[in-house]
């Protein structure tokens, strides 16, 4: 059995104050908190070179936490260690008679597989052996895991639904533009290709009236020279999360474009028998901007390879193709809102309904990393423009507690948007 230190578990009491410590003595920050119901607490994680702390609050009395408070206040709770295989580790060890808390791998954060071992048979340190999700960057001290599976989520009196169709990976260093590598790694280890993972996660909207998906992947058009330059994971794609969430291409009515790239609308056409392009969503009408369709259609040498006309075209020559301005609603309680930065008509797309509002920034928030507002890909056209969006837009979403959707964040689909004493960090919502 191999082992790696994944991450030390510590229970606290105030968040607040303990989060704090950790900040202003020790310079570590809290890069994302996670609500594990199961276990009744709240976990706080915080990269730590190779491994990471996780502060755990306890959001109940009746939470394992606060029962171990009670009996020895705060303090170190549980060393993790990674392994490949979580069900050959476990059975070694108790082939060797070590005395297990579980007796099959069960669930944790991040789509992982945890199992713990009796105290008692390790040196009276509760051991957590986590095997983590498949992730990019394996073989690295810290994997990312690949968050798949759809999400559901109601939102008034709508639900969304975050699906996916697979992963590819970017050059760092392009997709952080002028923030130095040091400064991300941590939380996005590339692999040996310098290369980051990211998801492609399309959202559909169900409203009363019509079912709205929003972006669709880059699909399965791409050639395979291309899908080995991207890394392209596509062997769970949109048709699989579309069938997972009970859904088909029948019952799309209105596929609408964040922007014309083909990882976000590479999925919006497909290539029949015959050879033929022809619209992937038979029966939908389909939405874009009007000033990204003249970008798209008007391409230089700096978007040119963004830009595939075989993604967006055929769907103006079947008279399925609507273009609309900025602000333009979707279906009620669904807008464009133009974020412009990464293309001058980038747009994101807010949702709204009984006072709850959720916003699928698309390109504008490609990952949680990319919180922090100056840190703006090297992808971006009009990057000063991203920066002076992203000020305002995070002020709003912090006090107005927007569930923030992240396209292509490999491991988190969805999270609200929090600051504390200055610092932000992401609520996982899916
Ligand atoms: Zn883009
Ligand atoms: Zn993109």
């Amino acid at each position: 059995m191999k082992v790696r230190l994944d991450h030390i578990g510590i229970a606290i009491g105030a968040a607040d104050e303990a989060t704090a410590w950790y900040r202003d003595r020790l310079g570590l920050q809290v890069t994302h908190v996670e609500q594990v119901e199961s276990q009744q607490v709240r976990a706080h994680f915080l990269p730590a070179g190779g491994a990471m702390l996780e502060l755990l609050e306890a959001t109940a009395p009746s939470s394992p936490i606060a029962r171990f408070l009670e009996k020895r206040g705060p303090g170190l709770h549980h060393v993790a260690l990674a392994v490949d295989d979580i069900h050959s580790a476990m059975a070694e060890l108790r082939a060797a008679g070590v005395r297990l808390i579980d007796d099959a791998p069960r669930p944790g954060a991040e789509g992982a597989l945890v199992a713990f071992l009796h105290p008692s048979a390790a040196g009276g340190v509760l051991v957590e052996l986590k095997q983590p999700a498949v992730g990019v960057g394996a073989g690295r001290s810290q994997t990312v895991p690949l968050f798949k599976t759809p999400g559901r989520l109601p939102l008034g009196d709508l639900e969304l639904v975050t699906l996916c169709d697979g992963f590819f990976a970017l050059d760092g260093g392009a997709m952080f533009g002028t923030v130095p590598r040091t400064l991300w790694e941590r939380s996005l280890p590339p692999d040996d290709r310098h290369r980051i993972p990211l998801s492609m996660r399309p959202l559909v909207i169900r409203t009363d009236a019509a079912t709205v998906l929003v972006d669709a992947g880059c699909g399965d058009k791409m050639d395979a020279k291309s899908a080995a330059i991207y890394g392209l994971d596509r062997r769970y794609h949109l048709d699989h999360s579309l069938a997972d969430a009970g859904l088909s291409v029948e019952d799309i009515d209105i596929v609408v474009a964040s922007h014309l790239h083909f990882d976000h609308i590479g999925g919006f056409t497909g290539r029949r028998a015959d050879g033929q392009l022809v619209p992937r969503f038979p029966r939908a009408r389909y939405v874009a901007h009007r000033g990204e369709w003249h970008d798209a259609t008007h391409p230089h040498e700096r978007n040119r390879a963004s830009y595939l006309p075989e993604n967006f075209q055929p769907l103006m020559d079947a008279g399925v193709l609507t273009l609309v301005d900025d602000e333009a609603e979707i279906v009620p309680g669904v807008r464009y809102r133009r974020s412009g930065g990464h293309t001058a008509h980038h747009q994101v797309l807010t949702i709204t309904s009984q006072a709850r509002t959720a916003v699928f920034t698309a390109d504008m928030y490609p990952t949680t990393v990319h919180i922090p507002d100056p840190w703006v890909m090297g992808y971006d056209l009009y990057p000063v423009d991203t920066l002076t969006f992203k000020r305002a837009f995070a002020r709003e979403a912090i006090e107005r507690e927007y569930v923030l959707f992240f396209e292509h964040d490999a491991s988190m689909a969805a999270g609200i948007l929090r600051e504390s004493g200055g610092k932000r960090s992401v609520e996982r919502v899916l």
